[in-house]
């Protein structure tokens, strides 16, 4: 059972904690975190061995799959199952390719001309989670805009599963992908490893990817203490469903349990107008989950979940705006009413018949998003997360001459003179 609030008797101490999450009050998960960090820069590939067996419960013989092996664990794959991720990676592909934009040079003055040029990071590491689930839509939602950008190198690293090598599945994705050679390394280390390197694996300039609370930990502190940047904390997934009187609360029922069943720290919220609704989707919540394989882990995150109900639904993007949802739902017929409303959220799916899943997996935008209302902020994942943008400026001796003495008064009122002298010795 969703536990229930009414907007209207939510202080806004109350509001600020409904929507606070994830927290790490008494740091537990940094304290692990900074040891395995610590662990992997004295010694590399061993401690990448070592956590294996420790958290992953699997001996390796070595921390890679090369090109050979992931072919033939590819091969298991069925046709229908090749089919449906090839549909994914057009769908993905054909979506982050229309954000391969160049821009237009701006002349700002006669003379002076301005651009922006994209170029790609060199080196990139993508984690593919593989704890509770294993997640080849998150290995297609990072490379394939990572191949649009035209990334020189990309190590991938995903925890190693019983068998000490990663599923069929992860295997023909690395195949669509170009990719020969995958690292079986999972969490925290994983992150370390790809942010200071080991004898095997590459250090990189930017680490992508969504995981568990260690494996965002751990993004968080390379970001302050190495060269490594990081698309953002995308952390424990979580979705909130706005709906009123026209949803379907079969559908809303299922749309979160489809986020609860992620983890147990996953969270899914549903702010409605219609106490009836919500009723149905109780109900419903029951009905559903009792057949989910994963009704363990669903359950537990059920239970860390919530239902707002709130006067209209204005009221309730107020209250999704606060929240500010890696994914947000509007359940409703009215959805074109209130999408201008939509300040914070990560990605957003309108309508009765567009389930997160297809956002998850295969319309073709990107699920690697920003949890833990970092929505306020970031964006999700796309190919500009994979590029820098560098600019560039040209002045020809008209461009000096329109310029240059507003730049020497600036430069002489800062106090710079050699600023200045930069442009006199030109004008002179
Ligand atoms: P994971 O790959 O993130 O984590 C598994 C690894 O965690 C293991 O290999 C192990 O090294 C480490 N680990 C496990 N227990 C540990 C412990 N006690 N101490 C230290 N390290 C430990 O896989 P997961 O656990 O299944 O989590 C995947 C997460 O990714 C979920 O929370 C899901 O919600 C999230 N997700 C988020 C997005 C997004 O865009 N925000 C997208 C997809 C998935």
């Amino acid at each position: 059972m969703l536990k229930t609030y009414n907007y209207s008797d939510l202080s806004a101490e109350d509001l600020q904690q409904l929507v606070k999450r994830n927290v790490d009050p008494a740091n537990e998960i940094r304290a692990v975190v900074e040891e395995v960090i610590s662990n992997v820069i004295t010694y590399g590939d061993k401690a990448l061995l070592d956590y294996a067996e420790k958290f992953d419960k699997v001996q390796l013989e070595k921390l890679y799959l090369d090109q050979a092996e992931i072919a033939e664990l590819a091969d298991h794959l069925l046709p229908e199952q090749k089919e449906a991720l090839q549909l994914a990676y057009q769908n993905i592909y054909k979506f982050h390719q229309s954000q391969l934009k160049t821009e237009g040079k701006v002349e700002t003055m006669p003379g002076v001309t301005c651009w922006r040029e994209l170029r790609p990071i060199e080196k990139v590491g993508l984690y593919i989670p593989g704890g509770t689930a294993v997640l080849p839509s998150t290995f297609l939602m990072l490379g394939v805009p990572a191949r649009l950008a035209g990334c020189k190198e990309i190590v991938v690293c995903s925890p190693p599963q019983k068998s000490g090598k990663v599923n069929a599945f992860i295997a023909y994705v690395a195949q669509l992908l170009d990719i020969d050679k995958i690292y079986l390394a999972g969490g925290a280390q994983a992150v370390a490893a790809m942010a200071y390197g080991t004898e095997t694996i590459t250090k990189v300039d930017k680490i992508f990817g969504p995981g568990n609370q260690f494996v965002t930990k751990a993004k968080t502190i390379i970001q302050s203490t190495t060269g490594t940047a990081i698309d953002m904390p995308a952390g424990p997934s979580e979705v909130l469903v706005i709906a009123d009187h026209t949803a379907n609360p079969v559908y809303v029922a299922a749309d979160l349990l489809a986020q609860a069943e992620h983890g147990i720290d996953s969270q899914a919220v549903l702010v409605t107008t219609s106490a009836d609704l919500l009723k149905g989707v109780q109900q419903e919540l029951d009905k559903q989950l009792a057949v989910l394989p994963r009704a363990e882990i669903a359950g537990k995150a059920i239970e860390n979940s919530y239902a707002v109900i709130v006067a209209d639904l204005k009221e309730a993007m107020t209250f999704s705006n606060a929240y500010a949802p890696e994914h947000l739902i509007l359940a409703t017929q009215d959805w074109s009413l209130i999408t201008d409303d939509i300040i914070n959220a990560g990605s957003v799916f309108l309508g009765n018949l567009t389930p997160e899943s297809a956002g998850d997996y295969a319309s073709g935008t990107n699920h690697t998003l920003p949890t833990s209302a970092f929505a306020r902020a970031y964006s999700g994942v796309s190919v500009d997360s994979f590029v820098k943008k560098i600019t560039f400026q040209h002045l020809t001796q008209q461009g000096i001459q329109n310029i240059g003495p507003a730049v020497e008064i600036l430069a002489e009122l800062e106090g710079l003179h050699a600023h200045k002298n930069a442009v006199t010795v030109r004008l002179a």
